[in-house]
């Protein structure tokens, strides 16, 4: 049965292959690939494959998923050889964010200004 929460969300679409993607990284829990309209140079969306709206939608034992999801992007700068990038995660529409999917953004490859 299809979860209403996940019906006609991208990237539950992405991590079923239903749309493709360039991917960055992938395991069981997670997937990273590229945004598909870049604000940088590399700039990479990871995701967590469960369909989780949003960061303040993540349970208490998320704490390693979250976590690892934070390594990852770490792993993608390395792999890009990124001497400084930065992380953002936007949360709720106020926050910026457009897709209902919780994911991180990683932005590098080009000097970023300071936040505010
Ligand atoms: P948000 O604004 O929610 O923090 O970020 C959503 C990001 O997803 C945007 O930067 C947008 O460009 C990206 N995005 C939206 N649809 C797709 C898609 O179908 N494929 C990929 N690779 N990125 C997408
Ligand atoms: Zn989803």
């Amino acid at each position: 049965m299809t979860d209403p929460a996940k019906a006609g969300c991208i990237f539950c679409r992405i991590v079923a292959g239903e749309l493709s993607c360039k991917k960055l990284y992938e395991d069981e829990n997670i997937l990273a690939f590229r945004d598909v309209h870049p604000l940088a140079p590399v700039h990479g969306i990871v995701i967590p494959k469960r369909h989780v709206p949003t960061l303040d939608d993540f349970a208490s034992g998320d704490d390693a998923l979250l976590g690892r999801i934070m390594l990852v992007a770490s792993r993608i700068a390395k792999e890009h050889g990124l001497a400084g990038y930065r992380v953002v995660m936007n949360i709720g529409s106020l926050g910026g964010q457009t897709v209902f999917h919780a994911h991180l953004h990683i932005l590098g490859g080009r000097q970023m200004s300071p936040l505010g």
